[in-house]
């Protein structure tokens, strides 16, 4: 039987993108349904606005900096306003080229809605129905809040992006990438930034030494970071105002600032778990992401979805209906965009070239773009210790440039080396642009490079990631 296309997409993020792209290279008839923005959250709610943001909130400290260096700059104020258009602008240029690429790849797109009626057909919003040889759900996540009465007055990292106005406070709640990157980012465009975060320390799965340092230096730059704390009720702040003498609240947030409906980002009176009251301008929950996999049809055709929602997939993608397969965060594998893309050419190369190609998800590089920022590559120290006997080497220092304006910041290099094979199994540093240094040293990890080819390497002095490679002793064997 014929089919109307080989592939159908359902998702116009990275992976989705790059999957339809190398089908159609392949000589695929390609066609991809989107109902929001091409470019996925990367693009248009994450990776690409956030990045932008980091660099928009760094420069607070820089006047302070040139000072020290001898230039007479004096303090600015920042523009959201103006920041935020500019912000948008880009998005739109970016979703323009993801556009173009697919149309001149000769992927055909649908700006719509798509669910699965059966194994071969996808169904458009429209009504529309186009049978597909293969079908691939490439339809990413969502932010999460928790299950907590007034819930919905809570921001999330999608609404970010989009604020009119920048809250003069804020309480963060959670303690992962989304958490920590929004606290330093706010703080550093000049918002009272509040952290609650449930556990013991913040960044859980990272290596311990440097969860410890990130968490140190968020809290030297101003943020009021709680560990061990949670939110257990909130309201309207403005609702709880008429009660405050009655419930002893501390009503002080500059509550004309946002609107004061009872709606999404509105002020917020807030209990945590130790009994504690305030109110807040916002509330952001980065609480989590969960995988866009309902109200497609997966789930009656066969195709199993797992406890978090996430559609289960083999080492080719592939789900339990053949034709089926899903790649990137719907999968919940490792959700990164790069993997995503890895995942979405594995699948093209898998089905359309001929080659099966399973997808490589060790030794995935990442950073957290906090300041200063976390890069990681292997095995945290705790990780490694279960395995096997390792050898610690760590060095922690006031770089060149900060120290020399009088900073107290510290950064950090660790590598964790298997005390056998001799390979460096782990390697983590937190310090400013840490993401660009992790990226080459994971080649030399993803290579199977041992300590002594690291120290083997020539120092590019004078640097701060030249120290990983001159540690020469140990700091402790485990
Ligand atoms: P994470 O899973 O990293 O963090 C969620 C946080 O929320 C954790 O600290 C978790 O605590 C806490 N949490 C969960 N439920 C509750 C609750 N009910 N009450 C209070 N706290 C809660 O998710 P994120 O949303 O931050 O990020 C999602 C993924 O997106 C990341 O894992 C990463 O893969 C990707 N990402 C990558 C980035 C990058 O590469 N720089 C940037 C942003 C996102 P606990 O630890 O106790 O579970």
């Amino acid at each position: 039987m014929g089919f109307d296309v080989d592939l159908f997409v359902i998702g116009g993020g990275s992976g989705g993108v790059r999957a339809s792209r190398m089908a159609a290279a392949a000589g695929a008839k390609v066609a991809l349904a989107e109902d929001s923005r091409m470019g996925g959250t990367c693009v248009i709610r994450g990776c690409v606005p956030k990045k932008l943001m980091v660099f928009a909130s760094t420069f607070r400290e820089l006047p302070t900096e040139a000072r020290a260096y001898g230039w007479d700059i004096a303090d600015g104020a920042f523009d959201w306003p103006s920041f935020r258009t500019k912000l948008h602008a880009e998005l739109d240029r970016l979703e323009g080229i993801y556009r173009r690429l697919l149309d001149g790849s000769g992927v055909t797109i649908h700006d719509q809605r798509a669910r699965l009626a059966d194994a071969h057909t996808v169904e458009l919003a429209d009504g529309t129905r186009i049978s597909a040889k293969h079908i691939l759900v490439a339809t990413g996540g969502r932010p999460e809040r928790p299950d907590l009465p007034n819930a919905h007055l809570g921001l999330v990292s999608d609404d970010i992006f989009l604020l009119e106005k920048l809250p003069k406070s804020v309480l963060v709640i959670g303690g992962g990438f989304i958490a920590c990157e929004m606290a330093c980012i706010l703080n550093g465009l000049g918002v009272k930034v509040t952290q609650f975060y449930r556990g013991a320390q913040i960044l859980r799965g990272f290596d311990d030494e440097a969860r410890g340092l990130v968490a140190e230096a968020m809290k030297a730059q101003g943020i009021d970071l709680h560990l061990g704390t949670n939110i257990v009720e909130m309201a309207e702040a403005r609702a709880v105002k008429d009660h405050a003498g009655e419930m002893g609240a501390d009503v002080s947030a500059s509550a004309d600032l946002l609107p004061t409906s009872g709606e999404k980002g509105c002020p917020v009176w807030v209990k945590s778990t130790n009994g504690h009251e305030a109110t807040f301008d916002a509330v952001l929950f980065a609480t989590g992401r969960a995988p866009n996999s309902q109200e497609l049809g997966l789930e009656a055709l066969g195709v199993k979805i797992g406890r978090r929602g996430e559609i289960v997939v083999d080492d080719y993608s592939q789900t339990a209906v053949p034709s089926i397969y899903a790649i990137g965060d719907v999968t919940n594998r490792v959700n990164l965009t790069p993997v995503a893309i890895r995942e979405g050419m594995a699948f093209a190369r898998t089905v359309f070239e001929g080659k099966p190609t399973p997808v490589d998800h060790e030794l995935i590089p990442s950073a957290v773009f906090t300041q200063p920022e976390l890069g990681t590559v292997g095995l945290t120290e705790e990780e490694a210790r279960e395995r096997e006997p390792i050898e610690v080497y760590c060095t922690s220092f006031r770089p060149m440039r900060s120290a020399f304006a009088g900073a107290e910041a510290r950064v950090l290099m660790k590598l964790i080396v298997s005390q056998s094979s001799r390979k460096v199994l782990g390697c983590h540093i937190v310090a400013p642009e840490a993401g660009e240094m992790i990226q080459m040293a994971a080649i030399a990890v993803k290579m199977g490079a041992t300590k002594e080819d690291f120290d083997r390497t020539v120092a590019v002095h004078p640097t701060m990631a030249e120290e990983l490679v001159t540690m020469r002793n140990p700091v402790r064997r485990a």
